[in-house]
């Protein structure tokens, strides 16, 4: 859509039917380019959520001290990562961005101040999932990054305060994997793509019981939920965008999961869609 149309959308207040929100387990990179059952899945999203006006993506790949959000009309396709083919490299994913979106992001987040960026563009966590949702890339798309001086807490808070982008026709991404252990990977299960260690399946089972009962509360103390969720979580970056897209569920609202399989013995693909 034109900017211009968004921006007097946004400008004006203007109400739309609330928007769905996602998480997304996005896993391996090459998720990006390859025919699988998680890509797929991200293919058929594409045909049942609405057109939104726009999306704001938070991906575990953008941290940051402070909180920014993607400011430039043409986001680069950034190519964060390092030992895959060269066809993935060469994927472009032109999408535009909002200034407009960002700038009335920056206006109605009240508690943090947020920066304006210009040099980032999206990161992998984005463009290989949205990609496959929106092939034609043709929604305008924004990126907010994680403040790793935030606690969970704040990053949920910060959350509820761009849940009004729901009504004006954003989609709002959460992309990374509630349980995410790299250094964990069971190489020596090569052969089976779908097996998870132990407590990786009952991290990602406690995360899910919490999830489905709204609590928030248990999920922001992660470090309070024992090894196993210890060991899910090594470091928040994956962990926090699942909170970002939880925070903005409204009350009774549906809450379905997808992809909820474990991968490399040491991530889970478990997503969800809200509304
Ligand atoms: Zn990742």
């Amino acid at each position: 859509m034109e900017n211009k149309e968004l921006r007097n959308i946004i400008s004006s207040g203007e109400s739309t039917d609330i928007m769905p929100v996602l998480f997304i387990g996005h896993g391996s990179p090459m998720n990006a380019i390859e025919d699988n059952e998680f890509s797929r899945s991200w293919h058929d999203l594409g045909k049942v959520l609405p057109v939104p006006r726009a999306i704001l993506c938070i991906s575990a790949h953008w941290e940051t001290p402070g909180t920014f959000v993607t400011s430039m009309p043409r986001p680069a396709t950034i190519h964060d990562f390092g030992g895959f083919p060269k066809q993935l490299y060469e994927v472009q994913y032109p999408a535009p961005g909002s200034p407009e979106l960002a700038h009335s992001v920056k206006q109605t987040v009240s508690k943090t101040e947020v920066g304006l960026d210009e040099k980032w563009g999206l990161d992998h966590g984005a463009w290989s999932v949205i990609r496959k949702i929106y092939p034609k890339a043709d929604v305008p798309v924004i990126q907010m990054s994680l403040d790793y001086h935030k606690n969970a807490q704040s990053h949920y808070d910060l959350a509820k305060e761009i849940s009004s982008f729901r009504r004006k026709g954003v989609l709002i991404i959460g992309s990374g994997n509630m349980v995410h252990n790299l250094g964990r990977i069971a190489w020596d299960h090569a052969n089976d793509p779908e097996f998870g260690f132990d407590w990786a399946l009952k991290a990602n089972e406690v995360f899910k019981k919490l999830i489905l009962s709204n609590n928030s509360k248990e999920l922001i103390s992660y470090q309070m939920l024992g090894r196993e969720a210890q060991m899910a979580i090594p470091t928040p970056d994956h962990y926090l965008p699942m909170l970002y897209s939880l925070a903005l569920r409204d009350e009774n609202e549906p809450l379905n999961f997808f992809n909820d399989k474990a991968v490399m013995g040491s991530l889970t693909m478990t997503s969800f869609k809200i509304g």
